[in-house]
């Protein structure tokens, strides 16, 4: 047995990275495990994808040090969603609301550049990594973690152990934790493009019979590209050369920001959604992706995940402080008490906006069009609809709350 630890991450993508951050310096003894070592370009969890970030999860990485004046973030000023066949379409503005900003987008690479310069300067948390989750086995007053890194295997103990694994999570398997899948039969084109005329703040998300298409301003006139397509016709939009890639988008998405030109490397996701059937077990929680993977159609994934590791160390930092367990069941319960709306809810909203939007069915695209004239007309319903989307919603921790 080599430490024993208060908490133990398993996991040091965007959520993980973000947890172990926001646990340094509360006077528990953490350590963040991660299968790949710790260099941008090894991790898949710092990729191309362009994230469209909450407005308090921007608040809350400010507030933790990730972010600082230098960070490449664009502003998420205003919002055009419409439907391709369907009457209407629904502008936000948050100027018009009294909002300075929805949020805004930046490159997981750029976050996951922010997020391990501020892992460096972590005083008191341990990093192992490469270092992959290999077996777990719980014990009374602790989880027994396996590590591996290449032929040599560490064992760790740890009074918390915390599944920040992503999608195909170990630790959720070994502590036998069902969960429901379901294979949207969709894959996202992540790429960027150089528009005509410059987004300023301005993002678009466009239904499609064939899927969804958003544009997310990345400053000047770059513009971040997700555009879905059947997954039976990814083979061949993925052998598009640049020219037949930039007609596809213009015939799915149109011509409102002018001529597109020079997109980047393009690389396909296969969508599919992954629900635990619980978030906890004995002295074990699963957060982000491991505990739920949603559509990224709605941009809820990071942000719904950067909740659950606010919240859970709030609840850390509040055991620490008093000394109790931070394993304690009654804390563990505590957490999925606070986490459980907000869960519900998202996972809810980014479904039923794929399958709503996704409908060619003649009475949903005349309820489509019936509600997209009920928001485009009301303040107050587009100040609640902008708000909840901003990640002020559920138990909101104190950290997105600061300005
Ligand atoms: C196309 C696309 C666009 C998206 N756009 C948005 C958006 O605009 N806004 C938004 O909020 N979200 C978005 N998302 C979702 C977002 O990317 C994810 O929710 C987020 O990356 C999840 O982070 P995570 O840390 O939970 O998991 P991951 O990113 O999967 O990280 C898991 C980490 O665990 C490590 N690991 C795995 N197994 C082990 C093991 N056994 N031992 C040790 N380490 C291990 C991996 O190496 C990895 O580093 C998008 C997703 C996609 C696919």
């Amino acid at each position: 047995m080599n430490s024993d630890l208060d908490v133990l991450i398993v996991g040091g993508g965007l959520v993980g990275a973000s947890l172990a951050i926001a646990l340094d310096g509360a006077g528990l003894a953490v350590a963040l495990a991660e299968a790949v070592p710790p260099r941008v370009e090894l991790q898949p969890s710092y990729d191309e994808r362009n994230l469209a970030l909450a407005q308090a999860s921007v608040n809350a990485l400010h507030a933790l040090g990730v972010f600082d004046a230098a960070t490449p973030l664009a502003p998420l000023r205003r919002i055009h969603v419409s439907r391709r066949g369907d009457f209407g379409a629904v502008r936000l503005d948050a100027a018009e609301l009294g909002l300075r900003a929805f949020g805004a987008v930046l490159p997981a690479r750029e976050l996951g550049n922010a997020l391990l310069r501020r892992l460096d300067g972590c005083r008191t948390l341990r990093r192992i990594a490469p270092a992959q989750a290999v077996a777990l086995e719980p014990r009374d007053d602790a989880v027994e973690a396996s590590l591996r890194d290449g032929e040599s295997t560490r064992r760790v103990r740890a009074r918390l152990l915390v599944g920040a694994d992503g999608s195909e999570s170990f630790v959720r398997s070994a502590l036998g934790i069902g969960v429901q899948r379901h294979d949207y039969a969709q894959s996202a084109f992540v790429t960027t493009l150089t528009t005509e005329r410059p987004l300023d703040g301005l993002a678009y998300e466009r239904f499609t019979d064939a899927g969804p298409v958003a544009l997310l301003p990345l400053g000047e006139r770059r513009a971040g590209l997700v555009l879905s397509v059947p997954t039976a016709d990814a083979a061949r939009v993925g052998a598009l050369d640049d020219d037949a890639f930039v007609a596809l988008v213009h015939d799915r998405f149109g011509w409102r920001a002018g001529r597109f030109s020079r997109p980047g490397r393009r690389k396909p996701y296969p969508l599919a959604r992954a629900l635990a059937e619980r978030t906890t077990a004995a002295r074990s929680v699963l957060v982000g992706n491991a505990a739920q993977t949603v559509h990224p159609l709605g941009a809820q994934g990071f942000n719904l995940g950067l909740r659950d590791a606010l919240t859970l160390a709030e609840l850390l930092r509040e055991a620490a402080s008093s000394g109790a367990d931070p394993g304690d069941a009654g804390l563990l319960a505590r957490y999925v008490e606070r986490r459980a709306g907000d869960r519900a809810a998202t996972t809810a909203f980014s479904d039923d906006l794929v399958r709503l939007m996704g409908n060619d069915v003649l009475p949903l695209r005349v309820l489509r069009s019936l509600g997209f004239h009920a928001l485009e007309r009301s303040r107050t319903l587009k100040r609640g609809f902008a708000l909840r989307g901003m990640g002020f919603r559920g138990d909101a921790s104190a950290l997105a709350l600061q300005p």
